[in-house]
């Protein structure tokens, strides 16, 4: 699926490790999906209630929206994808509010 203009604007905080996954599980999920969040200032982190340790203070965490059996797919894409020699995946896939208004799928990398 071809990003949007705010999805390409949200990942451009990203670490360049981070980013690369995102614009991955992007392609490889395949269907619509957005980005939410991602690199958050301390402000804005409080703002939505963040753990003063998430790791989208360090621009290593996207939070996605989609459908709900897309981001349950996009999850299991998540764990699975590796980016080059040495990488070790996600440190988080956490499916939020899955079947409430809010539902997304954050992935820290
Ligand atoms: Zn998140």
């Amino acid at each position: 699926m071809p990003l949007d203009a705010s999805a390409r604007h949200r990942l451009t905080h990203l670490t360049p490790h981070t980013r690369r996954h995102a614009e991955q599980l992007l392609w490889e999920t395949n269907a619509p999906m957005s980005i939410s969040s991602g690199r958050r200032t301390p402000a804005r982190n409080r703002a939505v209630g963040g753990s003063p340790t998430s790791f989208h203070l360090r621009g290593r965490a996207v939070d996605f929206v989609a459908d709900r059996d897309t981001l349950v797919r996009a999850a299991g894409l998540a764990w699975a994808l590796r980016v080059g020699r040495g990488c070790t995946g996600p440190e988080e896939v956490i499916l939020e509010d899955l079947g409430k208004p809010n539902q997304h799928l954050h992935v820290a990398w």
